[in-house]
C-alpha cells in the first residue's frame, strides 16, 4: 500500500475513506480532523482556555497532544481515582502523563486526588453506597464529571475536553437507541453548551475511530496506559462496542454513518421536546449546579 499523498510506503489504511497514509502524512491528517470538528461544531477558539480531560489512555493523551501541536490554550487535568486493580492502574496512569508532559514543557497539569480531598477511594464509595453496589462505573462516572465540571469552573475555563472517540460515541448511542433513552440522546452531543456555572464539555475525536486515535499515539511515539480500567472490563459499552466492530468488518465506515446520522435527525428537530432545558439550581452544600432538589448527586454519595 502507498501513501495517497507522497506515494511512499503507507504505514496506517483507513478502510472508510479508502485512504493509506505514511508515518508523516497520516501526522498531519490526524490533527487535520480533529480541527475540522473543533470548527465544524464551533467547540473553542484559539483565544479559548480549555481543559482537557487526561486519564493517562491514547485518546485523552493523543487530543492534547493535538491541541498543543495546534497552538490552542491547553491545560490537562487528571483525576485520581485510587482505583489499584491489582496492577496499580491510578499510579501508572499518572506516571504515563508525567512522562508525557516531560518532553513537553509548558504544559499545565491540574490534579485531584479523589481519596486525598474526600478521604476515600472510588471503589471505597462504590462499596458504601447502594448507587455503586456491582456498578462501580456508574459511581466513577459521576464523580469524574463533578470533578471535570467543578475544575473548569474554578479555573475559569471556556471549555471542557474530554478523549471521546467515535467508538466510544457509537457504543453509547447504541446503547441509548437499544433502550430509547431519550434524556440520554438529547443529550449526546459533540458539544454541550455551557449552562450557568457548568462549562461547555467539547469531544473533538467524536468522528475519528479509536484505531486512528491509537495509531496517532503510537506513530507520534506518544506512551499510554494499555490497560483500561479494571473495572470497566466486561461491560456492557464494551459489549456494544465488540458488536459494532464486528458490523464495522463488513460494512466499514457503519460506526461513522450510525453516528453521523443520529447527529443530522437531530438537527432536524427529533428529541427537541426532551432538550428544553432541564432547571439547575445550586447544590444546598457545594453550589455546583444540579438537577437534583436539594443536595447534588455527588454530595449525597458522601
Ligand atoms: P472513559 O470514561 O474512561 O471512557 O474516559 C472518557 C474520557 O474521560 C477520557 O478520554 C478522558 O478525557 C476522560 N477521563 C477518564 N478518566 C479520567 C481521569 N481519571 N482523569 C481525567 N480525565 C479522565
Ligand atoms: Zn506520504
Ligand atoms: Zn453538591
Amino acid at each position: 500500500m502507498k501513501c495517497r499523498k507522497c506515494g511512499r510506503q503507507a504505514v496506517f489504511n483507513m478502510r472508510r475513506h479508502k485512504l493509506a497514509l505514511c508515518a508523516e502524512h497520516y501526522l498531519e491528517w490526524f490533527p487535520e480532523q480533529v480541527e475540522r470538528a473543533i470548527n465544524k461544531y464551533k467547540m473553542f477558539t484559539h483565544d479559548d482556555k480549555v481543559l482537557v480531560a487526561v486519564s493517562g489512555g491514547k485518546d485523552s493523551l493523543t487530543l492534547w497532544d493535538v491541541l498543543l501541536g495546534l497552538g490552542y490554550r491547553a491545560e490537562g487535568l487528571y483525576i485520581g481515582l485510587g482505583v489499584d486493580g491489582g496492577l496499580g492502574y491510578s499510579d501508572l496512569s499518572l506516571e504515563k502523563i508525567e512522562g508525557f508532559m516531560a518532553t513537553r514543557p509548558g504544559a499545565a497539569l491540574h490534579k485531584v486526588d479523589i481519596p486525598e480531598s474526600y478521604g476515600e477511594s472510588v471503589p471505597e464509595v462504590a462499596a458504601r453506597t447502594q448507587r455503586g453496589r456491582g456498578k462501580p462505573c456508574a459511581v466513577c462516572g459521576l464523580i469524574k464529571r463533578y470533578v471535570m465540571n467543578r475544575a473548569a469552573s474554578e479555573g475559569n475555563f471556556d471549555a471542557l475536553a474530554t478523549g471521546h472517540n467515535l467508538d466510544d460515541e457509537a457504543a453509547v448511542l447504541f446503547g441509548n437507541t437499544l433502550h430509547w433513552q431519550v434524556g440520554y440522546l438529547a443529550r449526546q452531543a459533540p458539544v454541550l453548551e455551557e449552562q450557568g456555572d457548568l462549562a461547555r464539555k467539547v469531544k473533538p475525536l467524536c468522528r475519528l475511530y479509536e484505531r486512528e486515535a491509537a495509531a496517532y499515539a503510537l506513530i507520534k511515539g506518544i506512551d499510554y496506559i494499555y490497560d483500561e480500567c479494571p473495572h470497566a472490563v466486561g461491560s456492557t459499552t464494551n459489549r456494544y462496542k465488540e458488536l459494532l466492530n464486528e458490523l464495522e468488518l463488513d460494512s466499514p465506515g457503519a460506526k461513522l454513518q450510525f453516528y453521523l446520522s443520529f447527529l443530522k435527525a437531530k438537527e432536524q428537530g427529533l428529541f427537541q421536546q426532551a432538550m428544553e432545558q432541564v432547571t439547575l439550581h445550586p447544590c444546598e452544600n457545594c453550589g455546583q449546579p444540579t438537577t437534583a432538589p436539594g443536595l447534588c448527586t455527588f454530595c449525597r454519595l458522601w
